[in-house]
């Protein structure tokens, strides 16, 4: 055990989306910093790994050269429940690629800009140390200090820092199928939408000619089918003909679905303490539906390393993120009670009418930022 604590300038905790694209800002402009990530390298992670234009944008500016990664241009989104199926163009460039490719790229990016990135080190817990310094205290018993922490675990609270838990119990999963020829030129260039009791789901093409599926359900509908994902995936398919269609011959490409529980949708951190800014998932959740989460990690860990570059105070800074965000999440959280409603009540066919105007203002509301948008040829050819 190592007891003289580590000492740096900004310690980051998590080298996700927030994590790394914090550090790769701070490194930037000068500042020491040390990342903490503990998978040892990138691995699959439950997403569906939809980027927004707002991403596209954050990523574009740190660096990440999404065309020559082989990101899949998405230009239309399509909602498909029971046996209808309606379908919008999306007013904002879109793409989608793996959050392995992803996390890896940032991560080298994040080592290109000077962070002493440590991998494969898992941090147990967080609390303060003598002189206004913050504590972490890894799996190995090292400890880091440092009196500024940007908390960037993303799903995984760090005892201490717990968000509220999610009263809805969402389970999630993600598989990776290759489609037939047929079903992979229908589904070229779409992410599709698909809604069945108790939760939705989305499939969509990614790099290297697979598809994602990601779909998420309350736990008590996913346990009347025996908490078995086989059986899940055969009831999405019996409530969606669409998805039947698109998988009908498709082959699954991992032994088993990643999964994930406890999804505390509609958060937003209140409050924090001196030197501590939350970004990424530990500072909002947005319903995955919107495939807005990583714009927002982005976005939170460029407001939050311009917000310590300036001095302004975490409590400050965690503050007005709040009241940014607070309205787009909101709508989000409308929209996915509306689309389950919608569903429950059996006015659907009415909801997939109306659905592509619907769809075309939600998307442009449930953006972090209005922006001006580049072409996403600039960034995925
Ligand atoms: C079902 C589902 C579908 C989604 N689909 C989309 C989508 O299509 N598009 C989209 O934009 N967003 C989507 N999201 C949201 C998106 O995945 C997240 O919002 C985004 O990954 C948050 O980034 P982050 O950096 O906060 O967390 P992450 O990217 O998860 O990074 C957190 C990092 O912290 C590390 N870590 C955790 N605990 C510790 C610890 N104790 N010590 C050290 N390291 C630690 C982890 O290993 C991880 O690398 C989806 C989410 C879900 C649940």
């Amino acid at each position: 055990m190592n007891q003289t604590p580590l000492k740096d300038e900004v310690l980051i905790l998590g080298g996700g989306v927030a994590g790394c694209a914090a550090s790769i800002a701070l490194a930037r402009k000068g500042r020491s910093v040390t990342l903490i990530e503990r998978e040892p390298t990138p691995r699959h992670k439950v997403c569906g790994e939809f980027l927004s234009g707002e991403a596209l944008e954050d990523l574009h500016a740190l660096g990440i050269d999404l065309a020559s990664l082989g990101a899949a241009p998405i230009d239309y989104v399509r909602l498909a429940a029971a046996r209808r199926a309606a379908e919008a163009p999306l007013p904002f460039p879109a793409a989608s690629l793996t959050r392995k490719a992803l996390d890896t790229a940032l991560i080298g990016e994040a080592v290109a800009a000077g962070v002493r990135v440590e991998r494969g080190r898992s941090v147990q817990a967080l609390g303060r140390a003598t002189g206004n310094l913050w504590q972490a205290m890894l799996d190995d018993g090292t400890t880091y200090e440092a009196p500024t922490v940007f908390l960037a675990t993303g799903k995984h609270d760090l005892r201490g820092h717990a968000r509220p838990k999610d009263p809805q119990r969402w389970v999630a999963f993600k598989m990776y199928f290759r489609l037939t020829p047929a079903q992979a030129a229908e589904l070229a260039r779409a992410s599709e939408l698909m809604l069945y009791p108790g939760g939705y789901g989305g499939i969509q093409p990614v790099e290297g000619g697979i598809a994602n599926l990601c779909c998420v359900v309350q736990q008590r509908y996913f346990a009347r089918v025996g908490n078995r994902w086989e059986n899940f995936l055969a009831k999405m398919q019996q409530d969606c003909p669409h998805l039947a269609m698109r998988l009908a011959g498709a082959e699954p490409l991992l032994a088993k679905p990643i999964s994930v529980t406890h999804i505390p949708y509609g958060y937003i951190r209140r409050a924090t303490e001196k030197g501590l800014y939350c970004i990424g998932d530990q500072a909002a959740v947005i319903p995955s539906f919107t495939g807005d989460g990583i714009s927002i990690a982005l976005h939170t860990a460029r407001c939050a390393a311009a917000a310590y570059l300036a001095a302004e105070p975490a409590p400050l800074f965690q503050a007005k993120l709040r009241s940014g965000l607070l309205a787009q999440m909101r709508l989000a959280e409308f929209a996915a009670d509306g689309l389950n409603n919608a569903l429950a009540r059996a006015v659907l066919p009415f909801a997939l009418r109306v659905w592509p105007g619907v769809m075309r203002v939600t998307a442009k509301l449930t953006r972090v930022a209005q922006s001006a948008a580049i072409p996403l040829h600039a960034v995925v050819s």
